[in-house]
């Protein structure tokens, strides 16, 4: 064989030769063949080395392909954050400001000097305790009744004069009087009764937001004069095993409803309850058992409670807060500085 035409073939299996992909007998020719031929082994170190420089460029630009590929995943990562803050920061501007406008209009609204606080509380047994406030100037009046299966209780009137530091209560089940005198009662204050809005410090304003959430709605069921009233409904994200919820007017600021499903487990025993207050909370328990059984699908513990609320300003008369001739009770106790 002639010596080019041999070059020429050696040459076309310089990669095969390369790679080690020959047959042993061509290897061993082709060895054979640069061994003799300085040619070829020349040629061959000039394959090997462009092979590499190959190798080399590729590796970059992969590497190039990588870099691109981690940049453009860091910027989709910042702007997920972004947006994510975003959306954050929105929701909670959201839930700031009609915070603060529900404080500063229930503000307002409770520095009339004339007004009536309806106060309802649903959930202990059948019976709906009903707390009636009036006020007017520097007097008040506030009538505690029971609505049951056997009718309406008046449990207590009281009478009281935020200037006179005096409160005088009815016991309308006793027939009893007790007069209370002294430091504390020039301290009543009726918007600490009122749920929510009664904590009206910024670090409440300030934090809420953050871990609740308020939606629209119209109040539906309930007392007559709340219904169709458009409401805020705010409640906590983050309270998987109860309910907290509160319903707030719109117009006026003020709590309309209260929703508590398992805030409380000692909450019929509670004293200031006083149906309880010759039964035993075992007896009482049972009782509310028994109750939840036969219907209640929204009170689901002893705990739940709904309070319903309802306001009336400038209706309340002087006969309302004045205090009736109490000279035909017999049982009088007067209590001095224990309020
Ligand atoms: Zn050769």
């Amino acid at each position: 064989m002639k010596k080019e035409i041999e070059c020429e073939i050696v040459e076309d299996l310089f990669s095969g030769y390369v790679d080690g992909t020959l047959n042993v007998n061509t290897k061993g020719l082709v060895e054979k063949h640069l061994l003799e031929c300085n040619d070829c082994k020349n040629k061959l170190d000039e394959y090997k080395t462009s092979i590499k420089e190959n190798e080399c460029k590729d590796k970059k630009f992969i590497d190039f392909l990588k870099k691109a590929r981690k940049k453009e995943r860091i910027k989709t990562m910042k702007i997920i954050v972004i947006v994510i803050l975003l959306i954050a920061i929105i929701f909670y501007l959201h839930n700031f400001i009609i915070l603060n406008k529900i404080f500063y209009k229930s503000n307002k609204a409770l520095q009339s000097e004339n007004m009536y606080i309806q106060e309802m509380q649903y959930g202990l047994g059948n019976n709906l305790i009903v707390n009636k406030k009036y006020f007017k100037g520097e007097k008040y009046k506030i009538i505690n009744e029971s609505y049951s299966d056997n009718g309406t209780i008046v449990n207590s009137i009281m009478y009281g004069n935020i200037e006179t530091n005096e409160i005088t209560i009815i016991d309308e089940v006793n027939k009893k009087i007790t007069i209370k005198k002294g430091e504390g009662t020039e301290s009543f204050n009726f918007i600490k009764y009122i749920p929510f809005i009664n904590d009206d410090r910024f670090v409440n304003r300030a934090v809420f937001p953050i871990f609740s959430s308020i939606r629209t709605e119209t109040f539906e069921i309930g007392s007559f004069s709340n219904q169709g009233r458009k409401c805020y409904v705010l409640n906590y994200n983050f309270e998987t095993d109860k309910t907290w919820e509160i319903w707030i007017d719109r117009e006026t600021g003020l709590p309309l409803k209260e929703i508590n499903i398992n805030a409380s487990k000692s909450y019929y025993s509670s004293e200031t309850y006083n149906v309880t207050s010759d039964v035993t909370n075992e007896e009482m328990k049972e009782k509310f058992d028994e109750i939840l059984e036969q219907q209640n699908d929204i009170l689901k513990d002893v705990g739940d409670s709904i309070y319903e609320y309802k306001y009336e300003f400038n209706i309340v008369k002087d006969e309302d807060v004045n205090m009736p001739d109490i000279t035909n009770y017999n049982d009088y106790e007067i209590i001095q500085n224990n309020f």
